[in-house]
């Protein structure tokens, strides 16, 4: 029975400190009833309230992990229906199908494109991660073979495909200790799924015939104690797919209904045989809760855009996306090479990153924590001034990387130059670069060649 918000505030400390964000511990308790806060929000709470609340804390969509070690995939611990309320929080796994009817070189250079498409978006690294892997033969020695020459050639994590229990069993065998996804517990074999669920402590995904007998086999499911379970409706059509995880994602975080309140799986590669149109239905489920989503094949005219989706669509919309602060290595700079210093907003970084590039003069980049800001907007709320400049310049440790003290900022900077000059004691001489990136080859291999 969940807690209603009086009864979560009687376990609260009743500080009322404000440092959960709310100022009271009454508005902090109807919150978490609410599923809008999260327990680890407030400092004080103690260990036995924060047993009796972890059921009324957790996320509305249980969050599962797939996989041990590796591209390890978590998806779920959703809390939100739109992604404006708050964000969405796990991006759905990508899957390749793998048949083991499929030949070795097939299969061979299959596990070759999911080890090596990769892609850097300004900063970002996006990728796939996950081997379905499809018993089609019916033989549980090759499908055994299939799973063994994954699990040893790749780090991705892997989705068992087979309604066998012994064949799953064989398979659970081969990637044991690698947490492979279970698919799938049905009417018929549901007993004996929920047993090898138990014994390899795997996730369990239960597929069932619609909304109302899915919720039917997780009930059972977690009557007998597992708790990581993901769900298919089974629906095969894109209208009736869409409507189920519209309905099951309404029904976990309005009604309630804990039967429904787990990551889904989209079978994309059932759906069509047009890759792309698997691709569009990929993109439908991965703005609309889809938890993993399997594609029949990878390429990268269909990948690529799915993982940039993804990567838009699960960000915080209220945060700008950024990159790590630091020193940035561009070529192979030593310690003659020029410093520039630019802000943490990807877009920008990006786009600096890739002119200092195309300047070929390997170059230091020290990207600062602008919260994402460009430029002009985090100079203008104080967060690229002279005095937050300098501490980073001399903590972030650039001087032993360097013999000169030659820092060069962006132009939009320029009225910064003298007072960054005397944040560093006169040590630095402040070189005002240009406004646009588009201009840095010229500036690297002219003015500063000269300076
Ligand atoms: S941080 Fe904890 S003690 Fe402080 S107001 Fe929030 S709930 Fe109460």
């Amino acid at each position: 029975m969940p807690l209603s918000g009086i009864e979560i505030f009687k376990l609260l400390p009743k500080k009322n400190c404000g440092e959960c964000g709310v100022p009271t511990c009454l508005a902090f308790a109807m919150n978490l009833a609410q599923g809008k806060a999260e327990l680890d929000a407030c400092p004080y709470i103690s260990e036995e309230a924060r047993e009796k609340l972890s059921e009324v804390a957790a996320p509305p969509i249980r969050e599962v992990v797939i996989g041990s070690d590796g591209r390890v995939v978590k998806v779920g611990g959703e809390t939100v229906l739109f992604r404006h309320e708050k964000t969405f929080v796990n991006p759905p796994g990508i899957a390749m199908l793998i048949s083991d009817a499929m030949d070795d070189s097939e299969i061979d250079a299959r596990i070759d494109k999911l080890n090596k498409m990769v892609y850097d978006r300004a900063g970002f690294i996006l990728r796939p991660e996950m081997a379905a892997l499809r018993c089609d033969s019916g033989n549980p020695n090759r499908f055994g073979d299939v799973v063994g020459r994954v699990a040893n050639s790749s780090d991705c994590s892997i989705m068992l495909i087979s309604y066998d229990p012994s064949i799953q069993a064989a398979a659970l065998e081969i990637c044991k200790g690698k947490r492979p996804l279970i698919y799938a517990a049905t009417e018929e074999n549901i007993d004996e799924m929920i047993e090898l669920a138990k014994e390899y402590t795997c996730p369990l995904a239960i597929k069932g015939n619609g909304l109302i007998g899915v919720a039917k086999l997780t009930s059972m499911a977690m009557q007998s104690g597992l708790k990581d379970l993901l769900i298919d409706t089974g629906a095969r059509s894109l209208k009736e797919a869409f409507t189920h995880h519209i309905m099951a994602r309404r029904a976990a975080l309005v009604g309630k209904v804990k039967e429904l309140g787990f990551p889904t799986i989209v079978m994309a590669c059932e759906m069509s045989d047009d890759l792309l149109m698997q691709t569009f239905i990929g993109a439908i489920f991965i703005a609309k809760y889809g938890g993993i989503i399997v594609l029949s094949d990878f390429q990268g005219h269909s990948l690529y855009p799915l993982l940039l989706a993804r990567m838009n669509i699960y960000t915080d919309p209220r945060r700008p996306l950024a990159v790590e602060e630091g020193i940035y290595e561009i070529g192979k700079p030593n310690e003659e090479s020029p410093v520039l210093l630019t802000c943490n907003f990807s877009l920008t970084y990006f786009l600096v990153s890739t002119e200092i590039e195309n300047s070929r003069v390997p170059s230091w980049l020290l990207v600062k924590d602008t919260e994402g800001l460009s430029v002009m907007t985090a100079w203008a709320g104080g967060k690229l001034t002279a005095d937050v400049i300098a501490p980073f310049v001399r903590k972030c440790g650039i001087e032993s990387k360097v013999k000169h003290r030659k820092l060069i900022i962006p132009g939009y900077l320029a009225p910064e130059s003298g007072a960054l000059e005397e944040e560093l004691g006169g040590e630095w001489e402040i070189l005002v670069g240009p406004r646009e990136a588009a201009n840095i080859p010229a500036y690297l291999r002219t003015i500063w060649q000269a300076a």
